[in-house]
């Protein structure tokens, strides 16, 4: 796989055909998964891409349609390492997750949710979703030259934020998006956005923006591509209105319309960009 493959493609209102948000990014020697959509722990065997080859799991936020893969990915590897590592004499798989402030928190309440006793029955040492809370614009080394980081974005406003301060254990709840450099191409995925303009200030010199249609029209999208000169634009986390060639066209036309002239690609579960 070169490039980007989209492993969900649909917001969190889910049709019968399609998965939730997921995407994978080739940095050459390795992958890096960008949100954990379930079926992520069967996603990404089908998708022929080996959990050893991934170099780390970018999480934009909790949302269960951006992270309900995580705990049956956390019990895939747990059983992987305990058992079919040490059988083939191949070592444990470690997958770097980065996330929002209280991500750490949050995996361990899953890891306990979930009664899996990584504690009692492997080391700790060799727990296999280590995580690391990031802050706004902290820089992620992905090795081989690649590196990413995540930005603020507006997908909990001040109000809902504060509305959500008890089920976020004290503190307002914090939404990213990604930019990230491999191989000389950068690309900027949005994450949940609160505004196309969330976007804005990390687009310079982006040659791809992945942006999700979960909650605007792809005109708004675009015609923020369109003003950052982003040549590309991948559209993700798809409500229903953009599902199938219908609503690709409707995409495309509505792209179009806004004035952008670059390349628009509306995605489906299994498709592979090139880059
Ligand atoms: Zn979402």
């Amino acid at each position: 796989m070169s490039g980007l493959r989209v492993l969900g493609s649909t917001s969190g209102l889910v049709p019968g055909d399609r998965f939730c948000t997921s995407l994978v990014v080739n940095i050459g020697d390795g992958v890096v998964v960008l949100d954990a959509g379930a079926p992520l722990a069967t996603l990404l065997p089908q998708a022929g891409i080996e959990f050893s080859a991934i170099r780390a799991l970018l999480l934009t936020h909790w949302h269960a349609d951006h992270s309900a893969g995580l705990p049956l990915l956390l019990q895939r590897l747990w059983l992987h390492n305990a058992i079919t590592a040490p059988k083939q004499g191949t070592p444990p798989v470690i997958i770097p997750l980065y996330g929002p402030p209280l991500s750490a928190y949050r995996l361990d309440l899953l890891r306990s949710f979930y009664l899996l006793p990584f504690d009692e029955v492997l080391r700790r040492d060799i727990f296999p979703l280590p995580v690391t809370d990031m802050a706004p614009d902290e820089l992620i080394d992905l090795g081989g030259g690649a590196s990413a980081s995540m930005y603020l974005t507006t997908h909990w406003t001040h109000a809902h934020a504060q509305r959500l301060i008890n089920e976020n254990f004290g503190v307002p709840p914090v939404g990213y998006g990604i930019r990230m450099v491999a191989g000389g191409h950068t690309l900027v995925y949005s994450g949940d956005a609160g505004s196309p303009e969330d976007c804005r200030p990390y687009l310079a010199g982006a040659d791809l923006l992945v942006h999700e249609l979960g909650h605007f029209h792809a005109g708004e999208v675009a015609l923020v591509a369109k003003d950052a000169g982003v040549p590309r634009l991948l559209l993700v986390h798809l409500s229903e209105e953009y599902h199938g060639d219908i609503g690709a066209d409707r995409a495309l036309s509505e792209a179009r319309s806004a004035g952008y002239h670059g390349e628009v690609i509306v995605a489906n579960d299994g498709l592979e960009v090139p880059f």
